[in-house]
């Protein structure tokens, strides 16, 4: 059985997405645990492009996916690609061969299908035969005389892996229900799986979490660790993500991309502490601070049952967030969307705790500055134009809603609703926004008369 690393060793975690797409809310889950664990030990995280597969991998989508978790505020302390590391892998190899654990396998996909299905149909596992290794020499070199190139597998030795899995609780993997793994390509071409264990062991990686559909490859992993004689680090494997009603995740969202979700306004932080809760034990809970998030955060709450991602959960969640952002947290983005210095704070106090999304708060500065478009009942008409007429002088504070509308009750006997909403709607063109106290101090224009007649008769 394996155990977690010493307690007392630097806690050093990473992701390592492929850079053959955007980042999408299924691999971001892993790259937030990693980041998360690590910040939470005060340890170091590393950003690994495995990028072996040169076909589909891309300069883009590496630049993308750096900008992605930028953005995301998940900032790395190092970062590599696997690409740059082939002599290293291939001294891992040279030593497996020397060993006698990785070996030429010459069949070819179609054979290895047929074979699969006639284990099958004996209710046999559909696991490679390894009739490889039987071959001599001479047969070896017929085959590659014939043109045929060998894919290399390592050789497991068909013992039981288990480990304590971060997530998971005790694991166990039937190392004889799996196939030898393919290290190695047909043309050459070096996997994953063997890079990543010679990368998790030279860079000191002390923690590995990452989805539950690599346990499996961890039983193997375990062995390849082995047998480069190196400690392994401790595993977590999450739960895989599910839609809504516990389906398989659609195409749909299992393919949102970073990209889509900060297009519809999605806060980076409220997708950060949303995934960093859900699937636990621990209520998702808005935060404005990632130390806050850092705090709140113990992998050991999650569990292993699969777990839903709801869209709609997290649009809620990211609107919570934003309501109780501080003027600060959002000072560089209002003053984007052209909001003075100066009147910020205030604006911010006024409409933040009506937004869904920050950009929203563009429409209302417009308004504030520009004036709205009035809309007046007919049978408020005559009410609303008396009283625009007696509105103080700006500029107006805070109070002067108050003193104006308590005036209006005095006079007209009007109150609630029948007070309040014609003026919300002659002042700002729509029935619900922000509390109308704090948002006087920001309108600097009011509908004239005439608006307020034209508007009334509409
Ligand atoms: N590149 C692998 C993947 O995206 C990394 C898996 C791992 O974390 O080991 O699935």
């Amino acid at each position: 059985m394996t155990g977690a690393p010493l307690d007392d060793a630097p806690v050093i975690t990473r992701f390592a997405p492929s850079p053959t797409g955007r980042l999408h809310v299924g691999n971001i889950r892993s790259a937030v645990l990693n980041w998360l664990t690590a910040r939470a030990a005060g340890g170091r995280f590393i950003l690994r492009l495995d990028d072996t597969d040169a076909e589909r991998s891309t300069e883009a989508f590496g630049d993308a996916i750096r900008r992605d978790l930028d953005w995301l505020g998940l900032h790395w302390d190092e970062s590599f690609r696997q690409s740059e590391r082939f002599d290293a892998y291939h001294a891992a190899a040279d030593r497996l061969v020397r060993d006698g654990k990785l070996y030429e396998a010459f069949e070819t996909p179609e054979e290895l299908e047929l074979r699969r299905r006639t284990l099958a149909m004996r209710g046999l596992p559909p696991i490679y035969d390894r009739a490889a290794l039987k071959l001599s020499e001479a047969e070896r070199a017929a085959l590659r005389a014939e043109g045929r190139r060998p894919v290399r597998r390592f050789l497991l030795d068909g013992q039981d892996e288990s480990w304590e899995d971060l997530v998971r609780g005790t694991e166990r993997v039937d190392c004889t229900a799996i196939s030898d793994p393919v290290l190695f390509r047909a043309d050459g071409q070096l996997l994953y799986t063997l890079a990543s264990v010679v990368d998790d062991a030279e860079t000191g990686i002390t923690h590995v979490i990452r989805g539950a559909d690599h346990v499996t490859n961890t039983g193997a992993q375990l062995q390849i660790f082995r047998a480069l004689e190196q400690t392994p680090p401790a595993f977590g494997h999450h739960s895989l993500l599910t839609g809504p009603e516990g389906e398989g995740l659609s195409k749909r969202l299992g393919s949102l991309s970073i990209g889509q979700l900060r297009d519809a306004g999605i806060e980076a932080i409220a997708l950060v502490s949303f995934l960093a809760r859900l699937g636990s034990a621990r209520p998702v809970e808005p935060a404005t601070r990632m130390e806050d998030v850092i705090a709140g955060f113990a992998l050991s709450s999650f569990g292993r049952a699969p777990t839903k991602f709801d869209e709609a959960e997290l649009t809620l969640h990211s609107a919570k967030t934003l309501r109780a952002f501080e003027h600060a947290a959002v000072a560089p983005r209002l003053a984007g969307l052209g909001v003075p210095p100066d009147e910020a704070p205030g604006f911010w106090a006024a409409v933040g705790p009506n937004l869904d999304r920050l950009e929203e708060a563009g429409a209302w500065w417009a308004l504030c500055r520009d004036g709205a478009v009035p809309i007046v009942a007919p049978e408020d008409a005559g009410f609303v134009a008396e009283a625009l007429a007696v509105l103080p002088p700006r500029p107006w504070s805070t109070e002067t809603w108050g003193a104006w509308t308590g005036a209006l009750k005095a006079e007209t006997g009007r109150k609630g609703k029948a007070l309040f909403r014609p003026l919300r709607l002659a002042l700002t063109g729509r029935d619900r926004g922000p509390d109308m106290a704090l948002l006087m101090p920001h309108l600097r224009v009011t509908p004239a008369p005439e608006a307020i007649q034209a508007a009334a008769a509409v």
